[in-house]
């Protein structure tokens, strides 16, 4: 059955590497149809706020979305539209893969996936400042929020996508040892919860050991589960090992609704230039196909982008090469076809 998805081309670069993830989409017998709506400072522009109700609405019918980059206006009356999305949508699980796609870096054939905790920990903004002796910011305090139900629900799916994506083993990263009731609990879930999944291997990590490994030998890892802040801070050194923010998709995941968007951002320093590098929101494209049951889609397209990056002569610059943005969406379609 045709899966419409709501498209946001979103700020910077953004309308650059959506245009080429669709003409690639297109090209490869994706059986998708595409709602294209706008958010960010585009929205705000042409119906005045950054979040529109049309948008959100389109989400919701759909639920289902590819979305660019957004840049949050200043005075906008939002925190972040990102955050705005993911609480709107009760995105609870942001599911991170990385892999090698341009050979001779620093690690070769990397293929992890990090799962991060969306809704909790030290990111529900639950902070204020404490006022001493005249002095109204003494101190300041944000509260880690865990609760049972969010440490279950992420947990539960880390080993069901181990187990749908034919993964071995699940990590679960935390600093138990210091924070013992929040993180406490956090791995008591786990450590409940494993038993249930006697075909996927199972191990628990202390945050920092886990930061260290993952730079000394990152293929002892497969799938790793974390919460908020510690899965923000480790997903992007995970970047890294592949190469940088540009090769990096995201999905966004709730019950009913999932959002996929590129991890990197609006890139204003080489937006209109014609020279992004579309792979993130190609690779966050190829989720989404996976998530709406079209997996041989997305491997014929993560096929077309090896074959173009490993030959060599179509990559953009941060690549290393001289294509623009179009040159190169071109060569994957002819790579497809
Ligand atoms: P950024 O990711 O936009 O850029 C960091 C660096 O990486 C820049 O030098 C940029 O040129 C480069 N880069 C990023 N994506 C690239 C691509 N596809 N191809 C080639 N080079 C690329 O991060 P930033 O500069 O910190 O943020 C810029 C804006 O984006 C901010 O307004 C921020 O709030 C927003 N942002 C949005 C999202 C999102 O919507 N999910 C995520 C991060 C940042």
């Amino acid at each position: 059955m045709t899966k419409t998805v709501t498209v946001i081309p979103g700020d910077g670069i953004g309308p650059e590497v959506t245009d080429a993830t669709l003409s690639v989409l297109r090209a490869s017998g994706a059986d998708l149809e595409y709602d294209m709506q706008v958010a960010g400072m585009e929205a705000l522009e042409r119906v005045n706020t950054p979040l529109p109700d049309a948008t959100l609405d389109s989400i919701r019918r759909n639920g289902l979305s590819l979305k660019g980059p957004l840049t949050t206006p200043m005075g906008s009356g939002f925190r972040s539209i990102n955050v705005a999305l993911r609480k709107e949508f009760d995105l609870y699980a942001n599911v991170r893969p990385v892999r090698t796609i341009v050979p001779g870096g620093r690690y070769e054939d990397i293929d992890l996936v990090l799962i991060r905790e969306n809704t909790e920990g030290l990111y529900v903004g639950v902070e204020h400042y404490i006022g001493l002796e005249g002095d109204p910011r003494a101190a300041a305090e944000s509260v880690m929020i865990v609760t049972r139900f969010g440490a279950e629900r992420i947990v539960r799916y880390a080993f069901e996508y181990a187990r749908a994506n034919g993964r071995k083993k699940v990590t679960l990263a935390h600093k138990a040892n210091i924070l013992k009731y929040t993180q406490g609990l956090f791995l008591d879930v786990g450590r409940e919860m494993a038993p249930e999944y006697p075909d996927i291997a199972w191990e628990d990590r202390i945050i920092d050991a886990t930061a260290m490994a993952l730079v000394l030998e990152p293929r002892q890892f497969d799938v790793l589960v974390m919460e908020n802040m510690f899965g923000d801070i480790l997903s992007d050194l995970m970047a890294g090992l592949v190469g940088g923010l540009g090769f990096a998709p995201a999905g966004n995941i709730g019950e009913d609704t999932a959002v996929f968007e590129a991890v990197h951002g609006s890139a204003p320093d080489i937006a209109e230039q014609g020279i992004a590098n579309p792979t993130g929101l190609l690779l966050s494209a190829c989720l989404l196909l996976e998530h709406v049951g079209q997996p041989d889609v997305g491997a014929r397209i993560r096929a077309a982008l090896d074959h173009v990056v490993r030959a060599g002569e179509v990559r953009t610059r941060d690549m290393g090469g001289q294509a623009s943005t179009v040159e190169f969406s071109d060569a994957l379609v002819r790579a497809l076809g």
